[in-house]
Order: C-alpha cells, then structure tokens, then sequence
C-alpha cells in the first residue's frame, strides 16, 4: 500500500519510507491510500481469538504487502505481551485499561511496535550493516519514557531522549533513565522547548548528519499510531466475550493530540462494528469546538490535571479531517465532543473511587466521565483509560485522599542507578557531547 501527506494527494510514498522519515516532506502527515476491510466472518470469530491472533489478523490486513508475515506475527506478539482487562464500572459502561505495559502509560503499545518496525525496515533497506539509527525524542512526560523502553535493545538502533530539568516526576524520570543499554538520557537545562530545538538542529547540521543517522520518533509516526488500532479491536472482542449486545458500542476516548481517536476512526473504517465514538477534551478543547461551530481554531494550552490532554494545535487533526474529507457533517455522524474540566474530572475520581472503589487516573477520568455525559439508552460505553493511577500518584492521592499503591513491577525503579549525560540549553553543549561519541 502507498502512503500519501495530508497536504498533497500526489506525494506518495511506500511504508518503509513513510515510517523511516516520519513527517513528509511538506510537512505533511501520512495517511494510507485506501483503509482495507476485513471480511465479517472475522468479526464473528473475534471472540475466540487470543490477543495476539486479533492483532496480527490486523496488522496484516493493514501492512500485508510491506511487512514479511513471518516477522509481522513476531513483531505484533512481541509488542502485545501484557494484559488489557475490561472492567465492568457502572451498567452498560465498561473500562479498558490500557495501562499494563512497561510504563504504564496506553503509548507502549505505539512505541513497542514503532522499535521493532524501525528496526526491521532498517534492516530491509540494506544499511544497517553500515550504520545504527539514532532515534531523537524529546519529551516532558510520557512520550519519552514509552519510546525508550519501546526500543530497549532493539538492535541497530539507540535512543537519545531529551528532558527539561525538574519538570517530570521521580517516577517518570526513573522509567527512561534506569535502562542503560541503548538508551541515552540527557537533560537538558532548559525548557521542553529547548528540547525541541536542540533536537531540530541535531537533525539539520550538515556535520551530525556526516557523523549520525538519525531519525526522530514523532507520534505522528504512522508506526506508532496504527498499533492503537489493536486496542479497539481487543475492546470489542473483549465485550462480545463478556455477553455484552455488541452492536450498540460506544468508546470514549480522551484526547490529546488525536492520535488515538485517529486510530479508532481507522479500525472502524476497516470494518470493526463500533456505533460511535466520544472524543473527550479537558479545558483544552480545540476538536470539541470544531465538532460545535465547524471552524477549526488552534488555541495556546493551558495546564490541566490530565497534562497529556492539554494540546492546542492537536496534530492529528490534519489526518482526522482528510479521513472524513474536510466534511465536519460527516464526522459528526460518528463522533460527539465533551469538555471536561479539571473540577468535573476530580469529582468523577473522586465518585468512582467512593462508590466502585475503581482508582481511576486523571485521562482515564476524562475520558469516563465524557462517557457517562454522553451515554444514550441501549448503548453499551467503553471508557479508554490511557495511564495508570499510580504515574500521577501524589496528584491522585490529592484527589482521593487515601494513598494509592505502587504496581509491584514498579517497585524497584526507585533503588535504580540513573544514567543521565547533562547539557545546557545552547546548542553547542549538545553538539560536542554527539561530537565525542
Ligand atoms: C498521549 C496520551 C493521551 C492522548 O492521546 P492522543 O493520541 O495524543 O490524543 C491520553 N492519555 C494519556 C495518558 C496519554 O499519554
């Protein structure tokens, strides 16, 4: 299948290279020709199926002339080795939890895959033999932790993630910069702006490019968005396994950069019988408001309780709108907005907890929340819940008051030794550091 950039029909491109470069060349994103159907004799085995089968039936839907079969299966089985348990909260509605990968955070599953394609299609295009890939990201969260146990040990390639100082939390500090191998971790004294613009000039100086081969790990990558897809797919499957009415499905999904919701608009297109979809916004609601007035209008963010949310220029959009063809009508069809804000979504967590005694994290809230707003009668809800309760733990310790536990694989990280190679923010610092490799 072809790729083409959401600016220009006419640039078009094979996988391999639309996941090796990332952006297109105008600055585009991405996007698959056409959206393959899986037949419905598929839909009606689902629930028998295991996590992987669902999956790689999937993936090779999606990448079958792109990717070998054989490394496919392994890839997909590789990536998916962790639970995602549906949870029945209140009547029809049920949460997903998409929070048992290595770092607690749904984008595992997008990072897991994003490494090991990497690494094959590195391999394929004849070069890895000459050279490693040295993936840059850059992160004040989540992202970098997910992209970095995504590519640990992944062969050919190393991971550089750049940090500002004292913005993440202990924990999220400790998920990226305790697995030593091929992941490098380097703060940054600076801003997470800095980051982004030491990172941009890494790629553009005509020395580190003689020197380097790198390559950054948007989450535009197609490669790290096209594994969410499994997630709705496994949701379903999931409910029609628990004797749920399947064909009234309706899933909230809390949104940020619309990455995922991209995704979910995909599988639906690929013929999984969702009814609907609930995109959940917090005070940054950018999408919620095109879905109102049809104008879309980038916005500043503002911090929030859930700071994953809080995107003003989400940057799936320009994917969402070539999906439905620019027709704001069409998309309403399938998606509603609700705004969330930080009062709302400490109430619901705080309900949850009291009532179902279910610790639900600040996204996963929102997106939980927006559903139960949302719910019409004789539909069957599925919140999406993104992170674990315990990553924003003193923030939901606030919230509930009553002291959340640590999952036990999380445990050790604070005893570990950290490796973090320390730069300022100009760019010459950083340069010298590449430099001396
Ligand atoms: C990234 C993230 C989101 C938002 O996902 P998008 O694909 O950016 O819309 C939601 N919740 C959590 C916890 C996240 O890390």
């Amino acid at each position: 299948m072809k790729y083409y950039s959401t600016r220009n029909k006419d640039i078009k491109v094979s996988f391999s290279e639309a996941v090796l470069s990332g952006l297109a060349a105008d600055g585009g994103l991405y996007m698959p020709e056409n959206v393959p159907r899986l037949p419905r004799a598929f839909f009606n085995n689902i629930a028998d199926m295991s996590l992987p089968d669902v999956c790689y039936a999937v993936a090779s839907y999606a990448l079958r002339d792109d990717v070998d079969a054989t490394v496919l299966r392994r890839i997909v089985t590789e990536t998916m080795n962790y639970e995602m348990p549906l949870v029945r909260l209140d009547g029809e509605i049920w949460a997903m939890e998409l929070f048992h990968g290595p770092t607690m955070n749904f984008k595992d599953a997008g990072a897991r895959f994003f490494g090991r394609i990497l690494s094959y299609l590195h391999r394929e295009s004849g070069k890895s033999g000459k050279y490693e890939l040295s993936v840059m990201v850059s992160t004040s969260g989540n992202t970098g932790s997910a992209v970095a146990s995504g590519l640990l040990g992944v062969p050919n390639v190393h991971v550089y993630v750049l940090y500002p100082s004292s913005v993440l939390t202990p924990m999220q500090e400790a998920l990226f910069t305790t697995l030593g191998n091929n992941v490098t971790a380097i703060e940054v004294n600076g801003t997470i702006d800095d980051c982004r613009a030491l990172t941009q000039q890494l790629l553009a100086d005509p020395e580190m490019k003689a020197k380097m081969h790198f390559t950054s790990a948007t989450s535009t990558n197609l490669a790290r968005l096209l594994p969410h897809m499994f997630h709705y797919f496994w949701g379903y499957a999931s409910l029609v396994r628990a004797g749920v009415a399947a064909d009234n499905v309706v899933v909230s999904v809390p949104c940020g950069n619309l990455g995922n919701l991209f995704a979910g608009l995909l599988a639906r297109g690929m013929g999984l019988p969702l009814k609907r979809f609930v995109a959940a916004e917090n005070i940054n609601h950018p999408f919620v408001s095109y879905l109102r007035s049809g104008v879309f209008e980038p916005q500043y963010s503002e911090p929030s309780i859930a700071p994953a949310l809080d995107k003003g220029n989400p940057r799936n959009f320009e994917r969402i709108l070539s999906l439905c063809g620019g027709d704001v009508e069409e998309l309403r069809k399938t998606v509603s907005g609700v705004v969330m804000t930080d009062e709302q979504t400490e109430a619901v967590m705080r309900n949850v907890w009291m009532r179902q005694h279910y610790l639900l994290d600040p996204h996963s809230a929102v997106s939980y929340g927006a559903l139960v707003a949302d719910i019409k009668p004789g539909e069957v809800g599925l919140a999406l819940c993104t992170e674990h309760p315990a990553k924003l733990r003193a923030l939901v310790e606030r919230i509930i008051d009553c002291p959340v536990p640590l999952p036990k694989r999380a445990e050790p990280l604070a005893d570990m030794a950290r490796q973090v190679v320390h730069v300022n923010s100009g760019y010459k610092s950083i340069k010298n550091y590449f430099l001396s490799l």
